[in-house]
């Protein structure tokens, strides 16, 4: 019972016990008017007492004493103690005894109600305070006067306390058992609670986990595009060096670079330029590719601009990003928001143009590292080309003239008639050699003769590839010249003009002017000659039936000459 409670119900108890005081009073008062073998002394001492009892009480009620545990106990132990004693000591007969019993009843049942009933030992220690003066003092009164009916009310006062007693502890018990199942009611709702309180925070964590997971598994995907990003870019940079390992073929190459970039970043434009000149390419060169179909044509025609302009301001590289773009002339009205424009080449050699560009904004601010190793291979690409078609040319050129050497000839030659075989077209084949050439060399000396066969070399180069012909310098003062697809008739005027060329030229040496002549032997497949194997040789014999017939001539070939 808590002490709450104990006010309580000692502040109730007040009323009833004023009404037992005043009941107890009126009952003596009567008993002492209606039975004379009361002492009036024992009934006035009774009395006061009970008066006592009652003021202090009420006083004890006024002043809010009853909010005191200590006070309100010490006040029932004194009254239960005074009852006894009342009981015990004072004159009484049978039925004034148990109206004493009943006050001294009412005093423990309230000095009870007092005690914290929480375990046995306090409900012992209670009894005993309450029960051994009780005892003590019937025993004496017992002993000073011997009365049997002394002893019945003995015996009954005893089996009351005795009941008192274990009901007592039967109570604390109750109690006891109520707060255990209260206790245990409220363990286990405070388990549930906890268990709750568990529940909650671990579907707290799980939610954290699970926002932890889900901001990994973001960042997984990231991860794996941006991996998957750098396979597609490095698998495009393996194929690209793996092209130029194997392709000395620019046109195939800038091809190559510009389909790996639309393909690995998905832009709206690449575009390469290289200027005329540089990997021995004899014309600029343009390869663009767009998906944006009418810029293809803007693109190409404003690329040698660009460079000029970028060359001459001395910028090498330039991002342009949002309205900037619009400063290039062909993105005007385009919805082209990134671009970039790379010059080619080193400082101090600059070969072209790369440029890029695409509808995403700031596309290029940072990681161009991609196109910084493309435009790196490619660099190196140019630089073999060139390399590459320089020794090319040291192969095939012949060294004094700079004309087709006699390997090469033979390869082109073997090629176009292959084709000529095979579509049944002609060739013809014109073979010269410079008349009295040791002359020359004899009275002007061997530097003026290689003036000579240098200037020859030159002119007919250039007349027969008018004509798609092409010659070689075929022995040291002998020429050949091929007219794919010519036929003799028309191959005639075409030698006529070189022979006119060749002839009407004079080498100037230091002082001296030094006349040119030759004589050719023209022949022609299918015509003269029924193999193509014959060409070369048949042209020779014709030469050489120049040469026997007085020199600086054409003898074209009718089939009749022979071997000299
Ligand atoms: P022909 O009219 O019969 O052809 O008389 P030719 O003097 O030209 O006779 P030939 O063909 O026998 O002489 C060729 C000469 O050309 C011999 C050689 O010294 C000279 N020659 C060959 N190659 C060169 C060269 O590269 N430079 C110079 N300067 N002379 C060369
Ligand atoms: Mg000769
Ligand atoms: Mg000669």
């Amino acid at each position: 019972m808590n002490t709450q409670s104990v006010f309580t119900i000692q502040k109730k108890g007040i009323f009833l016990h004023r009404l037992v005081y005043i009941i107890f009073l009126l009952q003596r008062l009567l008993r002492q008017v209606l039975q004379k073998d009361v002492s009036e002394q024992t009934t006035v001492l009774v009395s006061v007492l009970v008066v006592i009892f009652f003021l202090l009480e009420e006083f004890s009620n006024i002043r809010d004493y009853f909010n005191n545990i200590k006070y309100v106990r010490a006040l029932r132990y004194a009254e239960c103690l005074i009852s006894s004693l009342m009981f015990g000591m004072l004159q009484l007969n049978e039925s004034s005894g148990v109206s004493l019993i009943g006050l001294s009843l009412l005093f423990m049942v309230d000095f009870f109600l007092t005690m914290e009933i929480a375990d046995k030992d306090k409900v012992t220690t209670y009894s005993v305070m309450v029960g051994v003066p009780l005892v003590v003092i019937i025993i004496l009164k017992m002993s000073i006067s011997l009365d049997y009916r002394w002893l019945f009310l003995f015996f009954d006062v005893l089996m009351i306390f005795v009941i008192l007693f274990f009901e007592g502890y039967l109570f604390v018990d109750y109690i006891g058992e109520k707060d255990e199942k209260i206790f245990s009611q409220k363990r286990e709702f405070q388990e549930i609670v906890e268990k709750n309180e568990n529940i909650l925070s671990m579907q707290n964590k799980l939610k954290k986990t699970n926002e932890q997971l889900n901001v990994q598994r973001v960042n997984l995907q990231n991860a794996n595009r941006q991996i998957q990003i750098a396979n597609k870019e490095m698998v495009a940079q393996a194929e690209i060096l793996h092209y130029i390992s194997m392709s000395f073929d620019v046109s195939k190459i800038s091809n190559q670079i510009t389909d790996s970039i639309m393909y690995v970043k998905q832009l709206s434009f690449c575009g390469v330029y290289i200027k005329e000149n540089v990997y021995l390419n004899k014309h600029a060169s343009y390869v663009i590719k767009t998906t944006i179909g009418q810029l293809h044509q803007k693109i190409k025609e404003s690329l040698p601009d660009i460079y000029d302009i970028m060359i001459e301001d001395d910028v090498m590289e330039l991002a342009l990003h949002d309205d900037e773009t619009s400063k290039v002339p062909f993105l005007q009205n385009v919805n082209i928001n990134s671009v970039y424009i790379k010059v080619l080449g080193t400082d101090e050699e600059t070969y072209g143009l790369f440029i890029i560009g695409d509808s995403r904004k700031y596309l290029f601010r940072d990681n161009m590292s991609f196109y910084d190793a493309i435009i790196a291979q490619y660099d190196i690409a140019i630089h073999n080309a060139k390399i590459y078609g320089e020794m090319q040319q040291m192969a095939r050129k012949d060294g004094l003239t700079g004309i087709n050497n006699r390997i090469y000839f033979n390869q082109l030659f073997k090629e176009h008639l292959t084709l000529v075989e095979k579509e049944d077209g002609c060739m013809s084949v014109a073979l010269f050699d410079i008349d009295k050439f040791k002359s020359v060399n004899d009275t002007y000396g061997h530097l003026a003769g290689d003036e000579v066969i240098k200037c020859i070399a030159s002119v007919a180069e250039q007349c027969i590839e008018k004509y798609d012909g092409f010659v070689c310098r075929y022995g040291g003062e002998e020429f050949v010249a091929a007219l794919p697809n010519k036929k003799l008739e028309i191959a005639q005027p075409i030698i006529e003009e070189l022979f006119e060329e060749i002839c009407s030229k004079v080498v100037k040496y230091n002082e001296y002017e030094i006349p040119i002549s030759v004589s050719i032997g023209l022949t022609s497949y299918p015509e003269i000659c029924k193999n193509t194997d014959e060409l070369l040789k048949r042209a020779d014999w014709c030469m050489y039936y120049a040469k026997e017939h007085g020199r600086h001539q054409i003898n074209v070939d009718d089939g009749s000459v022979e071997r000299v």
